[in-house]
Formats: C-alpha cells, sequence, structure tokens
C-alpha cells in the first residue's frame, strides 16, 4: 500500500502465528521464573535458550544498529519500576515489591511476533497492581476495538477513553506507539493510545498490529538513560506495559501472541474470536 503499510497473506499470518507462540510461551517462561533475587540478565539468558531450543531467532537483538545508538544487547527489553520500556537486562537483582515489565519479539521465518507483560515480584503495592491491572485492560479494549472497515483511530481512542475513565488518574506515555508488526518488528502505521475514533488508516484484511500501552501512576514526560536505550518517566513515577500482536480477520479478531488466541479475553468482551486456519 502506498503509505508503506504491508498487507499479509493467510500463510504469512500463520507463521507470525507460530512466531506469537513462541513469544507467549517464552514470556510465560519468564514469569514463572521471575523471582526476588534472581538478576534480570538471568531472565534474557533463559530467554535466549529457549529461542534456540525453539528454532527461532530475536527481533531485539542488534536492534538499532545504524540509527546512532549502540545495538541493543539482549533479547528482551526487562524495565522495573520507574523505567518504562526498552530496559537493558543485566546484573539487577530483582527486589521484593519490584513492578517489572518485559517485552520480547520472536522471528520465526522471517516474520515477527512482539508482546510484553507486566508483574510483581514479592509483596505487591496496592497501587501497583491497580496500575498493572488498568494498563492489561486498556490493551484489551484496544484490541477490541479494532474491525474490519475502521481505522487505527479507533483503537487509539478505546485505549485512552478507557484510561480516562478510571477512577484513578494514569499518565499515558505518548513518545512510544503501538505499531504495524510483519517482516519487519516496526512498521507503519504508528498506533498511538490517545486519539480520536474514525481517524488513521483503515484496518483492512491482512494488517497486523502491536498494540502496547504504557501507563505511568505519574506524569506523561519520559527521560532516556545514559545508555541510550533504557526510558524511564521523569518524575520517577512507576511506569507499565502490556503489549501483543493481533490481526482482523473476516471471522473476528485473532491475538497471535496469546497461548489461546485470545480466545478468552474476546469472548469475555463479547468480540468474535477469528483464527484463520491452516
Ligand atoms: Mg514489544
Ligand atoms: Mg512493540
Amino acid at each position: 500500500m502506498a503509505d508503506g503499510i504491508e498487507v499479509k497473506t493467510p500463510e504469512q499470518i500463520l507463521v507470525m502465528r507460530r512466531a506469537g507462540l513462541v513469544v507467549a510461551r517464552i514470556l510465560a517462561a519468564l514469569r514463572a521464573a521471575a523471582r526476588v533475587g534472581i538478576t534480570t540478565g538471568d531472565l534474557d539468558r533463559l530467554a535466549r535458550e529457549q529461542l534456540a531450543e525453539q528454532g527461532a531467532t530475536s527481533s531485539f537483538l542488534h536492534y538499532g544498529a545504524g540509527y546512532g545508538v549502540p545495538p541493543f544487547p539482549a533479547v528482551t527489553c526487562i524495565s522495573v519500576n520507574d523505567e518504562i520500556v526498552h530496559g537493558i537486562p543485566g546484573e539487577r537483582v530483582l527486589a521484593d515489591g519490584d513492578l517489572v515489565s518485559v517485552d520480547f519479539g520472536a522471528i520465526v521465518e522471517g516474520w515477527h511476533g512482539d508482546s510484553a507483560l507486566s508483574f510483581i515480584v514479592g509483596e505487591p503495592r496496592p497501587d501497583d497492581v491497580e496500575l498493572s491491572e488498568a494498563t492489561r485492560q486498556s490493551m484489551w479494549r484496544g484490541i477490541t476495538a479494532a474491525r474490519l472497515g475502521g481505522r487505527v483511530g479507533d483503537i487509539s481512542a478505546a485505549i485512552e477513553g478507557f484510561v480516562k475513565s478510571r477512577r484513578r488518574r494514569y499518565g499515558i506515555v505518548r513518545e512510544f506507539t503501538g505499531h504495524g508488526i510483519g517482516s519487519a518488528m516496526h512498521q507503519p502505521p504508528d498506533v498511538p493510545n490517545h486519539g480520536k475514533r474514525g481517524r488513521g488508516p483503515l484496518i483492512v484484511p491482512g494488517l497486523c498490529l502491536a498494540i502496547e500501552p504504557m501507563l505511568t501512576l505519574g506524569g506523561e514526560a519520559t527521560a532516556t538513560l545514559p545508555d541510550d536505550w533504557t526510558v524511564v518517566t521523569r518524575d520517577r513515577s512507576r511506569a507499565c506495559h502490556w503489549e501483543h500482536t493481533m490481526t482482523v480477520t473476516r471471522r473476528g479478531l485473532w491475538v497471535l501472541t496469546a497461548e489461546d488466541g485470545g480466545e478468552a479475553e474476546l469472548s469475555a468482551l463479547g468480540v468474535p474470536f477469528g483464527p484463520l486456519s491452516d
């Protein structure tokens, strides 16, 4: 398409589903392994081992080479507490009550899957539990706002509308957005986490999107640490990030990076589940 949007064939989306399942399974393994006392580097090594076992490669490793930043040195982004996204795994030891976001992408036969989840290790603070749940639910509201013939702005408006409907006020990070995904991890169109219904590119069969709200317990302003990657809240408030890769078929929605394809969440929200079949 003229706007640079890559429209995938059903066969290509089936390969993206394989990449999505690799991402789902490895994220679940990282979630299960995470605990107080483990380092973020330990989690990254586990992801590397499992990627190799599954015959997939990393979307993140060496990302950014040639863009004036050091190539990303890991297969996961692990962002803790006031870190929003793009945290570099390393020697940091997870501590009681840490709010941890893990972002992970895998490539199968040249096709990408990209997903992120957040969780708390040790004793959670109630505010962090609420923040994570609001972020997760806003992601699902965004996903379920997508329909054939609709616009990308419908997704943005649904995320923003849900966040603003909460009794508590959250910051919605604007400097980073969701994105098209397929033969590259980041493609047009951008999928902002705020916007207006009826605006933006048309949602057509073969469009695959990564939908990824980032919310904070404080403001929306961000800063990048001297490592050139880690994005933090400028007010040092805690932040949270959830993400799924999804597509819209003629039958309904298909969440490529959810183990069940999104069936349970979609059903709970009254939206048709529409996987492609082999
Ligand atoms: Mg991601
Ligand atoms: Mg993404």
